[in-house]
């Protein structure tokens, strides 16, 4: 059935590359309740927010009554997980309503995640309340400290009970938002098929999508696989600067935007541990906090190796040449494609050296790259040897650096004569402590903390996510310790609590 919302969608992705797009409809729950709404983000996307809480709008939402335009599809793609390629993996529990054009012109994916078996399912086709509205407030958190990602939109109560680990939960439908979907696995998918045009095709449409600036190119393939390393090497320059554990680091979850994507088992770190491990499947560490970087150009490796008939085609004049997958390919695309993969590291470098400048409080002329990284390097062994609490290690320098006492809750770190000798050498640099607090967040969505929300809100109490959300919404600003609810996001970890430990959901 039509929706009477107030919008059109487009459904160009199920248009320009059929072979990804299986057509399907969600499922439709009885009893839906909205659970939660980001009405600035349903704003930014010339939503109505009071339309989208009606009975006809939470129709919308969950896929059971269609805008105009909108196909809703299945996705496939394949992906390498833990190291292991599965061909075809496809979005099994979610569908793409389609495009939605925002008021600034951005194109955004339309997103549902827990609307059913579709024919990729490989379980239920569900999700519960609880893991939809744990990537609802990560991606909040994410986007507040200013790092690229997909946002929900809403998480909607089902009615439906879900079974997971011998209990059923309640079921809920997380709408999300995302730049696009089109991950590594995508090309990996038509790359793994040998179909060359739908490779050659899945390269336009991520371009046009996601790099205009390269219209045009004569070398797409290459130029594309460049973007996609640069923007990766940002992006996970910034998970390590705020200290997040993405924990699935799989093909499928790496996006050709370079925003982040499929919040599961993620965590951030609290006391400083480059072998922080959180999920509870990552048993070899695969995906633990200090390897996130190799990882990621593990992944991107594998983005070369899928466009590599292309970027071979492309030296021999491009587009009207037909390769196929099963010819050989000439060392010199390999060649190409491994110098791209050799800006990985000296990008991922610039952009961690030059954040951890401005967490040091430190302008660009106070101190060159080679001094940023040996003074990061011994903040950062002190922190390990210590076990001192990530985050709130740099609001306690910044009152350092304005020679404030620590206040009330004293100091994480270790006294000043104990944090070794890039102490002096960093004090004497005249850090700016205001600066400082303006980049390094004092509130993230605590480990644990999360949890007791999130428990509540399953049984049906969604105050504390509210204030999980007012939390995570603000990272920075200080002045919490007159709202307790918000202190305990700006708390460190309890030290005699075991390891944390995160699911897939
Ligand atoms: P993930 O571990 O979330 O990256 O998912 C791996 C694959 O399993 C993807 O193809 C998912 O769509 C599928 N999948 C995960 N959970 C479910 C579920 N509850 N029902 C159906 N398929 C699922
Ligand atoms: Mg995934
Ligand atoms: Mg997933």
């Amino acid at each position: 059935p039509q929706s009477s919302v107030d919008v059109r969608l487009d459904d160009g992705f199920a248009r320009a590359l059929p072979e990804l797009a299986v057509p399907w409809s969600a499922a439709r729950p009885e009893h839906p309740t909205l659970l939660a709404l980001n009405a600035p983000l349903a704003v930014e996307l010339g939503l109505d927010p009071g339309e989208l809480r009606s009975e006809s709008g939470i129709r919308f939402l969950l896929g059971n009554e269609l805008a105009a335009g909108s196909r809703p599809v299945a996705q496939a793609y394949a992906g390498h997980q833990f190291g292991g390629l599965s061909p075809r993996l496809g979005d099994g529990r979610a569908l793409l309503l389609g495009e939605i054009v925002d008021p600034a012109g951005r194109v955004r994916d339309l997103h549902l995640k827990g609307s059913g078996r579709t024919p990729f399912a490989r379980a239920d086709g569900f999700a519960a309340v609880g893991p939809m509205l744990r990537e609802y407030a990560v991606g909040e958190a994410m986007h507040a400290l200013g790092i690229p990602t997909t946002r929900a939109l809403a998480v909607i109560g089902t009615g439906r009970r879900v079974p997971r680990d011998g209990e059923l939960l309640p079921g809920a439908v997380l709408v999300r938002v995302a730049a696009s979907h089109l991950r590594i696995g995508s090309f990996q998918y038509a790359a793994i098929r040998g179909d060359i045009g739908l490779l050659r095709r899945l390269t336009e449409f991520a371009i046009r999508r996601h790099y205009p600036r390269l219209l045009g190119s004569g070398t797409p393939a290459l130029d594309l696989l460049r973007a996609v390393i640069a923007a990766q090497a940002e992006l996970v320059a910034s998970w390590m600067l705020v200290g997040f554990v993405h924990g699935v680091m799989n093909t499928d979850n790496a996006t050709i935007s370079g925003e982040t994507i499929d919040y599961g088992p993620c965590a951030f770190l609290d006391a400083y541990d480059p072998a922080a491990v959180f999920s509870s499947i990552d048993h070899g560490g695969r995906y633990a906090y200090g390897g996130q970087p190799g990882v990621m150009l593990w992944n991107l490796t594998r983005f070369a190796e899928a466009l590599l008939p292309l970027i071979d085609a492309e030296r021999h004049g491009g587009s009207d040449t037909a390769p196929t997958a099963a010819r050989e390919i000439d060392p010199a695309a390999i060649r190409l494609a491994e110098e791209a993969l050799a800006e990985f590291a000296p990008a991922y470098q610039r952009a961690w050296t030059s954040g951890m400048r401005a967490k040091l409080g430190l302008a660009d002329g106070d101190a060159d790259d080679a001094r940023v990284a040996d003074l990061s390097a011994g903040l950062l062994q002190d922190l390990r040897d210590h076990a001192v609490d990530y985050t709130l290690a740099f609001r306690d320098l910044a009152r350092l650096a304005h020679e404030e006492s620590p206040g009330e809750e004293g100091s994480r770190l270790p006294e000043p004569d104990r944090l070794g000798p890039w102490f002096a050498a960093w004090t004497a640099l005249r850090p700016d402590g205001d600066a400082m607090d303006s980049v390094n967040p004092l509130r993230i969505p605590r480990n644990g903390v999360i949890d007791d929300a999130l428990e509540a809100a399953s049984a049906g109490d969604l105050a504390p996510f509210a204030s999980l959300l007012e939390a995570v919404a603000h990272p920075f600003e200080a002045g919490v310790d007159t709202d307790p609810e918000l202190a305990r996001f700006a708390r460190p970890a309890d030290p005699g609590r075991g390891r944390y430990v995160t699911y897939c959901g």
